[in-house]
């Protein structure tokens, strides 16, 4: 008698899956034989890493079929060009995403984050700040540090948890996050990501540099697919290296401002609805600017948005 279970893709290896019965890890191979869609799909690889499905073998199957994907909470998309309509799907499920900055070397660019936090907004996927390298902090990175908080924490209302990798600090509260959840950890190159994955679990480095990939699962090793680990302490980790990359989702230019909580706070006071909050008069996040409750880097930010939109259509 075949086997039928319902699992979750912890891999893509190009020919086949890799499916564990999450929280447990027991890495199983899987096929698609069959052709499944995901309805309204335009994706080009329609299954992806975080995805449900459901299962089957056979007796004389060495690998499992995949016969349905259970519908997704959220996935996070990548566009395959700028311009292009065709979008390639990162992963899928997340509970959290962890953004990791750094007030100094190198400096963090806001209108990068709030690209970042718009596209994890639109998805519908909480995200969480790390500040890495608080070590290194003098008055300077201090002050900038404070800034941000005012910015981040206090008026759009996000998480921030200041870490130092080469420390240690900080590492337990982030390990205490990732329990139970499936988390995405992102940033760009040089915060100390890879650091970071280090000190939260040392395994996770080796597994990463490939030395302990599944050879026996999958023949060569490719490190191009999206991939997820679980992390000794508790929870799961899926590493994105090119974060840039991160296709700005297909938005109406009323719905930016809602993917600003600071904005979506205050909006429902403007005198024109639907409001863009450019032009209009008696606009209450024209206002929050102007008392300062919404900082004038994040309005900025929300302005080239809204430009790069109209541009791009
Ligand atoms: P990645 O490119 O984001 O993976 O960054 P790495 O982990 O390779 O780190 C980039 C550089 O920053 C390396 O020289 C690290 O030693 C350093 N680094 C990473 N984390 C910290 C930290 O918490 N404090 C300090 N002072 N340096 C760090
Ligand atoms: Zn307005």
């Amino acid at each position: 008698m075949g086997k039928n279970g319902t699992a979750t893709i912890v891999k893509h290896t190009g020919s086949h899956y890799l499916l564990s019965e999450l929280p447990n890890w027991n890495l199983f191979p899987a096929v698609v034989r069959g052709r499944i869609r995901l309805k309204g799909s335009t994706s080009t690889n329609p299954i992806a890493v975080g995805d449900i499905v459901d299962y089957s073998t056979d007796d004389e199957d060495t690998m499992a079929s995949i016969d349905i994907i259970h519908p997704r909470r959220n996935y996070i998309i990548r566009r395959s060009t700028n311009l292009s309509r065709e979008s390639h799907i990162i992963a899928a499920n997340l509970d959290c995403v962890y953004l990791i900055v750094t007030m100094q070397f190198p400096e963090t660019k806001l209108p990068f984050v709030d690209r970042f936090l718009v596209t994890c907004e639109a998805y519908g996927i909480p995200v969480v700040i790390v500040v890495n390298k608080c070590d290194l902090h003098d008055e300077y990175s201090q002050a900038l540090l404070k800034e941000f908080k005012e910015i981040y924490a206090d008026q759009a209302g996000y998480k921030i948890i200041e870490v130092s990798a080469i420390k240690g600090e900080g590492i337990e509260e982030l390990c205490e996050e990732f329990k139970g959840k499936i988390s995405l950890f992102s940033g760009v190159s040089g915060v100390g990501k890879s650091s970071l994955i280090k000190a939260i679990d040392p395994q996770l480095e080796y597994i990463r540099t490939g030395e302990i990939s599944l050879a026996h699962l999958q023949g060569k090793h490719t490190t191009t697919f999206y991939e997820m680990h679980p992390i000794a302490t508790g929870g799961f980790i899926i590493d994105t290296p090119g974060i840039r990359s991160f296709g700005l989702v297909d938005f109406e230019k009323e719905e930016l401002s809602t993917y600003f909580p600071e904005m979506l706070s205050v909006m429902d006071d403007c005198y024109f609805k639907p409001c863009t909050h450019t032009h209009e008069p008696h606009c209450a996040v024209k206002q929050a600017v102007e008392e300062g409750t919404i900082a004038p880097e994040r309005y900025n930010s929300y302005l080239g948005m809204l430009e790069d939109q109209t541009k791009y259509r």
